[in-house]
């Protein structure tokens, strides 16, 4: 008998969707059973047939077929990147209230196929919509998890990288709080090697200042608009933050990624699901990291969860 079945369940097979399921495809060994869920039944079809047809030139062999929510019950995690595009003239809340919606109509069948493994949500506003499949599934809160601000942060190390010529395998640095306008780099825990990177700034004899950190987090914080801008929507990032996120889980890695978790007492915050840097393996989040913040970076915290805040009060559950 195989004992090491790795089952993932997709829901929503959109671009942010797809994308994951190719990189995990091409990534291989990540997981062996994949299963496509989508409302256009069609197109998770046609979705798992065109992924099948590339397995012969895959690192390793998957089984993976359009399914229905019956086949969730033996999963071990659920990526969710359904949901509706905003109407014109519709308000963020009003987006909110119909994804919440979409969500209902997802985790319900969900829980009632007996699913007993791990969410992990994709769906934007993303802090937001981990929390309802929170509140929806009423799951233990390691057990559900945000891809939060994974991809900010490999954004950020990409550009850090690139700003000090080094490998951004080399940078350690995060970014925090809500995935959106509020996000926040805290540069009091920006490493380059283990070396402080604001003690790299004081330094006259170099030509790293404050200003070029500050632009590179403004480049963080709007690069999904430029993108948006010039293709219509990201979806290759989100896709390899979202695999990445799964291999922590399915290989126990106990890795440290900035994903959108629920705090209880941690950053003096209760009940908020945000992004921080928390240690992730085979049953969800194992510790959530709570970095020595300054005084500065904890106000822009609290600014960041008290938007998550109101934004979640707003809606109708
Ligand atoms: P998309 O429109 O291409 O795909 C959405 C899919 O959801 C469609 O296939 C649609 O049929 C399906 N869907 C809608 N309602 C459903 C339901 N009730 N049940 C099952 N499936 C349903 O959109 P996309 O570009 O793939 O984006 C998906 C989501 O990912 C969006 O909310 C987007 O904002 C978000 N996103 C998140 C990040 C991040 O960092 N977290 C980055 C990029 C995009």
């Amino acid at each position: 008998m195989n004992t090491d079945k790795r089952k993932v369940v997709l829901i929503g097979t959109g671009m942010v969707g797809m994308s994951f399921a190719y990189a995990l495809v091409n990534q291989g060994g990540i997981c062996n059973e994949l299963v496509l869920i989508d409302v256009n039944k069609e197109r998770a079809m046609g979705e798992a047939m065109d992924l099948n047809h590339g397995l012969a030139f895959a690192k390793s062999n998957m089984r993976i077929y359009a399914g229905d929510y019956h086949d969730c019950k033996d999963a071990d995690i659920i990526v969710i990147a359904a949901g509706v595009a905003q109407k014109e003239g519709e308000t963020r809340l009003d987006l909110l209230q119909r994804n919440t919606e979409v969500f209902r109509s997802i985790i319900t069948p969900v829980v009632k196929s007996g699913f007993d493994g791990i969410f992990l949500v994709a769906t934007n506003p993303v802090d937001i919509m981990t929390r309802v499949t929170y509140e929806l599934s009423r799951f233990g809160a390691s057990r559900v998890i945000g891809t939060g601000t994974s991809l900010d942060t490999a954004r950020l190390r990409y550009l850090l990288g690139d700003y000090f010529t080094v490998d951004p395998k080399n940078i350690h640095a995060y970014v925090m709080g809500e995935h959106g306008d509020s996000e926040f780099v805290p540069l009091s825990q920006v490493m380059f090697a283990t070396k402080p990177v604001s003690s790299i700034l004081e330094d006259d004899s170099n030509e790293y200042c404050l200003g070029d950190m500050e632009k590179i987090e403004e480049q963080v914080r709007t690069a999904a608009y430029k993108i948006i801008e010039a293709k219509r929507a990201t979806y290759y990032g989100i896709g390899m933050a979202i695999t990445r996120i799964v291999k922590a889980i399915l290989g126990d890695e106990n890795s440290v990624l900035t994903v959108s978790a629920k705090l209880c007492g941690e950053y003096n915050s209760k009940n908020v699901f945000i992004g921080v840097p928390c240690i992730i393996g085979r049953n969800g989040i194992k510790e959530i990291v709570e970095l020595s913040l300054t005084d500065k970076e904890m106000e822009k915290f609290y600014a960041s969860r008290d938007v998550l805040e109101e934004n979640f009060n707003g809606i109708n559950l």
